[in-house]
């Protein structure tokens, strides 16, 4: 079966700093219809935003985003349990960090605990390990998690369900005549600089990273699927039947054989 990484962020798991329930309903009704075609992993954001419902503390110090992350994971966690039940769908939880793709051994190690959930029909959830570790040993976003763990368990594809529609060539929000790429093999030169550009509007660290998960699929070879999270019509249709309305595909010009 091919293998898919669905990535979820923060901005469609949560609504005024509470867990959006219906969302997480629909994402969890998508992943139950994609299990019939797919093995599916889900990396999810959202454990600093559930927390904050819980313990208000300042989210720009150190501390005090552990601590609210660490209030935050079995909220989030318990979400996705009530909602994944109803289909009577196990998970387990797996938090990562940015080392554990350093080191061969440990690598190795996460790669085998996911094999073994797939194949005992278990969905692995992932996140970012946000709460005893080093800035230094954090990726810092998800979307360059997901983008590591895709490559790391040999995924066709990596999906980003985010809070836009895919990725165009302009700023959607401020320029009405603005285009998505539907279809790109690699990336406009300077827009993973975006950021830097203070005339570009679109430059929000939300696209950039998203890029930057895209330029690193694509340069390892693999396909990623930049989509609506809030309706989930367009990841639907492309990954159960093949309908590419909306969204984004990066997909390098010459894909690599997935061994698995
Ligand atoms: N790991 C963070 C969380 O669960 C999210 C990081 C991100 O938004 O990319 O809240």
């Amino acid at each position: 079966m091919d293998r898919l990484v669905l990535k979820v962020g923060s901005a469609v798991l949560t609504h005024n700093n509470e867990i959006a329930k219906e969302r997480i309903l629909n994402l969890v009704t998508l992943i139950a219809k994609l299990r019939a075609k797919y093995d599916v992993l889900l990396v999810t954001s959202g454990a600093v935003a559930a927390g904050y419902s819980a313990l208000k503390l300042d989210t720009k110090k150190q501390i005090g985003k552990k601590a609210i992350a660490s209030a935050g994971q079995p909220i989030l966690m318990a979400s996705y349990k009530k909602k994944f039940d109803i289909y009577n769908i196990d998970t387990a939880q797996i938090l990562l960090t940015e080392d554990d793709f350093d080191s061969r051994k440990r690598t190795k190690m996460f790669q085998d605990i996911i094999d073994a959930h797939l194949k005992h029909n278990i969905l692995p959830i992932i996140n970012e390990n946000d709460i005893t570790s080093t800035p230094e040993q954090l990726f810092g976003d998800n979307d360059q998690l997901s983008a590591n763990v895709a490559h790391a368990v040999k995924a066709d594809m990596l999906v980003i369900l985010s809070d836009i529609d895919g990725y165009f060539d302009k700023n959607p929000q401020e320029n009405s005549d603005a285009k998505i790429y539907k279809i790109l093999h690699e990336l406009p030169k300077g827009s993973l600089n975006d950021e830097a550009s203070p005339n570009d509007p679109f430059a929000t660290g939300g696209i950039v990273t998203k890029l930057k998960a895209a330029d690193f699929m694509l340069k390892n070879g693999r396909k990623m699927f930049l989509t609506n999270g809030f309706d989930l019509t367009s990841a639907e249709q492309f990954l159960l039947h093949g309908n590419h309305i909306l969204g984004t595909l990066f997909t390098p010009k010459e894909e690599i054989k997935v061994k698995k």
